[in-house]
């Protein structure tokens, strides 16, 4: 089970390795759109940690609800309504839940990868943040078919996540930014695939820590 205590942990880890990593994920961005992204995504994030008194007070949706709408209005740049989508999702996702349990998770992974999907008007291989969602969900979905706990199911999640970054590489852009770039767009990780893969993977440190 994953409780609403465990989603805040999440979220502020997410928001502390984006801001140690923004000059990575900016830098990402630099080779293939405009230098924006780590500096983004820390904006948003930075102002969803500035709420978090008031998020301790919510329940797990509407902790993700928020979350959507700040990031939407902070994050500027389009990873803003993508990521906005996805918690957005994810907020439908999990109406009415005090605890997520791995079905309610796989539930809220596979709603937050259309709510991306749809927004973007996106498909896996377009080399953008789906090409690491689309494959966690996949492995999680697989996992739980299996029996797995979450976190077990998780791991392999991440691991397919960082598979799914590693693949982008060769893509050729075909949405955003570097989409204008055509071929030179090839040879260069997908910084949004970046910043989605560090979300999946803080959501497993938070969880692993929490076991012992
Ligand atoms: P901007 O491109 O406006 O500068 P960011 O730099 O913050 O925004 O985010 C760029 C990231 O957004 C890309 O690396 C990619 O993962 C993601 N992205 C861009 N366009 C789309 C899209 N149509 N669908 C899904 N993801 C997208
Ligand atoms: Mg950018």
């Amino acid at each position: 089970m994953i409780t609403q205590v465990q989603i805040l942990e999440w979220l502020q880890l997410f928001a502390s390795v984006i801001e140690h990593q923004k000059e990575e994920l900016t830098e990402l961005d630099a080779a293939i759109g405009d230098a924006d992204h780590g500096i983004n995504m820390n904006r948003g994030l930075k102002k969803v940690r500035a709420l978090m008194p008031s998020l301790r007070e919510q329940e797990i949706s509407s902790i993700f609800k928020t979350v959507s709408m700040t990031l939407i209005s902070h994050v500027g740049g389009v990873s803003g309504p993508l990521y906005g989508a996805w918690f957005l999702m994810a907020s439908s996702a999990t109406t009415g839940k005090a605890e997520l349990t791995a079905t309610d998770m796989l539930k809220l992974l596979q709603a937050g990868l259309q709510g991306v999907i749809d927004r973007g008007k996106t498909q896996l291989g377009d080399k953008t943040m789906v090409d690491v969602l689309g494959p966690a969900v996949k492995a999680f979905e697989q996992a739980i078919s299996e029996g797995k706990e979450t976190v077990a199911a998780l791991r392999l999640a991440v691991t397919a996540a960082e598979e799914g970054l590693q693949q982008t590489v060769k893509m050729l852009a075909k949405k955003g930014r570097a989409s204008y770039l055509g071929e030179k767009s090839i040879g260069h990780p997908d910084p949004g695939g970046t910043s989605a893969y560090w979300m999946l993977r803080s959501l497993l440190e938070v969880l692993e820590v929490s076991r012992f």
